[in-house]
């Protein structure tokens, strides 16, 4: 354990549990807000009408133009839209995508945030925002945009189809993983770490034989909550940096990217941090084996994706890619070195095992 650390964490308010969503006027009041505005993706409208119809006068409506790494246009157009209706709240219901776009609203008129998380991303727990414009994603953190309440409600996640269910769920375990041996850890992350992995990759095992088990569902909450915690807190090491290479510059998808890339980003840092791998092997139940291996047969046994190759990367990217994140690496417990991140890009492009 390390001796020394600093843990100074700002919080969010929480609310979980199914069904919570039957608190959200109380949750709004709370924040003295009159008028929210409601914002998703085209894709949840519904859902966010529902929202907006709980709240009735409270509601100014629903912005329902989210879209993926928040193009500044869409940015500019909902601050925009929340200043002409005299918004005094931004009810975020969806994924990492919609939270970012209340991220983008908060950060210029400083607007209390609601979160509803419907995926696992963990957004909602991070002061972490990105903007994209002419194709570069800029992010910052500001602890303006981090949501003031989350409200979790399992049932809302019971529409996530099961093949994005899982790859969201790995991406979140990859937070608390990189969270394990972060240079600016502490024992109380680790904790939580630990525990996030743990409920995830027993959630998920459930959900894949039922996707409607509500149990599985809240498990899988409980575990994105932890990890996203984790990620807002300390930071994150090559496995983020890898993924963000081939999500920015190749444009392969969010989620699906981290799935595959873990075991191998793990792999590379075994050696390196011992007990961060104690502690994901503990999580996985899974002593006997490397925490690498362990988390390849969870994605195996979840039937994720395992190869770059079945995302659409072609084999002619991987020299750009390893160029791309050798420029301006992030910290890693172990020295950042070309060779081996090449051959990890490779094993990751075919779907091998790590090594
Ligand atoms: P997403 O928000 O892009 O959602 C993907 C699709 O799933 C959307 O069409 C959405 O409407 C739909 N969807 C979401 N929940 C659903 C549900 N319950 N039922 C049916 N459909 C549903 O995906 P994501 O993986 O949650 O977020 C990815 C984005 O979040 C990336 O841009 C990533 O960079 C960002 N992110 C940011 C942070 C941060 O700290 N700033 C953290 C994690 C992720």
């Amino acid at each position: 354990m390390k001796n020394e650390f600093i843990y100074d964490v700002p919080q969010s308010r929480v609310i979980f549990g199914a069904g919570s969503i039957q608190y959200l006027q109380r949750e709004i009041d709370l924040l003295g807000a009159k008028k929210a505005l409601v914002l998703c993706t085209p894709e949840q409208v519904e859902l966010a009408e529902k929202i907006s119809s709980i709240l009735g006068e409270n509601s100014v409506g629903v912005f329902a133009k989210a879209v993926m790494h928040v193009p500044v246009e869409s940015a500019k157009e909902a601050r925009d839209v929340a200043q002409k209706l005299g918004a005094d709240c931004a009810i975020a219901v969806g994924g990492g995508s919609t939270t970012g776009l209340g991220k983008a609203i908060a950060l210029e008129y400083d607007l209390p945030i609601l979160a509803i998380p419907t995926t696992y991303a963990g957004s909602e727990m991070t002061p972490v925002y990105g903007i994209t414009e002419n194709g570069i994603k800029k992010t910052g953190k500001d602890p303006r945009v981090l949501p003031k309440t989350v409200i979790y409600d399992p049932e809302l996640t019971l529409s996530l189809p099961l093949e994005m269910s899982i790859t969201s769920g790995i991406n979140a375990i990859a937070h608390a993983a990189e969270g394990l041996y972060a240079q600016n850890g502490n024992p109380i992350m680790s904790l939580l770490a630990e525990e996030g992995i743990r409920a995830l990759a027993e959630g998920l095992k459930k959900l894949k034989n039922d996707s409607l088990d509500i149990e599985a569902r809240s498990l899988c909450l409980y575990g994105a909550w932890l990890c996203g915690y984790v990620l807002g807190n300390v930071g994150m090491a090559i496995h983020h940096k890898l993924c963000h290479t081939l999500g920015g510059s190749f444009n392969l998808p969010h989620a699906p990217t981290h799935t595959v890339i873990l075991p191998h980003a793990i792999a590379y840092n075994e050696e390196s941090a011992p007990e961060a791998m104690n502690r994901i092997k503990r999580a996985l139940g899974a002593n006997d084996s490397t925490a690498a291996n362990a988390l390849f047969e969870l994605i195996k046994t979840l039937e994720g994706p395992l190869s770059l190759k079945d995302l659409g990367l072609t084999e002619s990217d991987l020299d750009k890619a390893t160029e791309i994140a050798l420029a301006n690496p992030y910290w890693n417990p172990k020295p950042i070195e070309k060779n081996a991140i090449r051959t990890l890009l490779q094993n990751a492009y075919e779907g091998n095992p790590p090594n």
